[in-house]
């Protein structure tokens, strides 16, 4: 397995190459689209070669460039749950939920003097969703040999990751902040279900841990933290505006 990060500082876009095919997991926020393009050039990969997009979940830093691959690589289908379709086509991230701690909070308040407070991105065209694989918890070998979604809803409810040859790419439902004790990601929405597939995330023993955000990680780390992450308490007051 060869793993790329084309994405930015904020967010990854990790390209895997693995049994022969190329997976693109999460695009970054929409503007990242030409920055993605040239990380591409530099590790030597034409985006001709993706073969599928595997959407974590339909939020604006990992659903904004959808339209763009697609449309520039006419081949590539997208693997994700169906439940991201309902954001997919508004194009905005969904109510509800809050920060779990204060440097949380304040990468939140960041995000809105970065014009990202709205939280929204281009809505699918509706055209490209005959490419659309829809998956739920279980194995998609019939789709990538050896591979199985996880089902990890409590950042959103939509959320999934892939379990591929040991490594897991768990889109949001960890987050790897530097100088940060927990492996939580800055905004949780359903926290009882967020510990769950903290839970779930460690019973499936991956190798390592290839978050949206921060560096990859072992998954003994969030065994760790699991009691700390039953204290952990949710502050809704840092809403982004509709
Ligand atoms: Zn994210």
């Amino acid at each position: 397995m060869k793993i790329a990060d084309c994405g930015t500082d904020f967010v990854h876009s990790w390209v895997v190459q693995n049994r022969g095919l190329t997976v693109l997991i999460d695009t970054g926020y929409a503007e990242d689209w030409p920055h993605f393009l040239s990380r591409m050039a530099t590790v030597d990969l034409d985006p001709s070669a993706l073969d599928y997009l595997f959407l974590t979940h339909a939020h604006d830093d990992h659903a904004g460039f959808v339209n763009d691959v697609m449309e520039a690589v006419p081949g590539l289908k997208v693997i994700t749950s169906r439940k991201t379709l309902t954001g997919l086509r508004r194009g905005q991230n969904g109510p509800g939920g809050g920060v779990p701690d204060d440097d949380a909070a304040a990468v939140c308040r960041q995000m809105i003097r970065d014009g990202h407070g709205r939280h929204r991105f281009p809505a699918i065209e509706e055209g490209l969703l005959s490419r659309f694989l829809w998956v739920e918890d279980g194995t998609i070998g019939e789709i990538l040999p050896g591979a199985a979604v996880l089902a990890l809803p409590g950042h959103t409810e939509d959320s999934i990751g892939l379990l591929w040859d040991g490594a897991l790419f768990c889109g949001d439902a960890a987050q790897n902040r530097a100088d940060w004790p927990l492996k939580t990601t800055i905004w949780i929405g359903d926290l009882d279900a967020y510990r769950a597939s903290w839970q779930k995330m460690i019973d499936v023993r991956p190798e390592r841990i290839y978050p949206g955000h921060g560096a990859p990680f072992d998954a003994a780390e969030l065994k760790k933290e699991l009691p700390a992450l039953a204290e952990v308490t949710l502050n809704p007051s840092i809403q982004a505006k509709k």
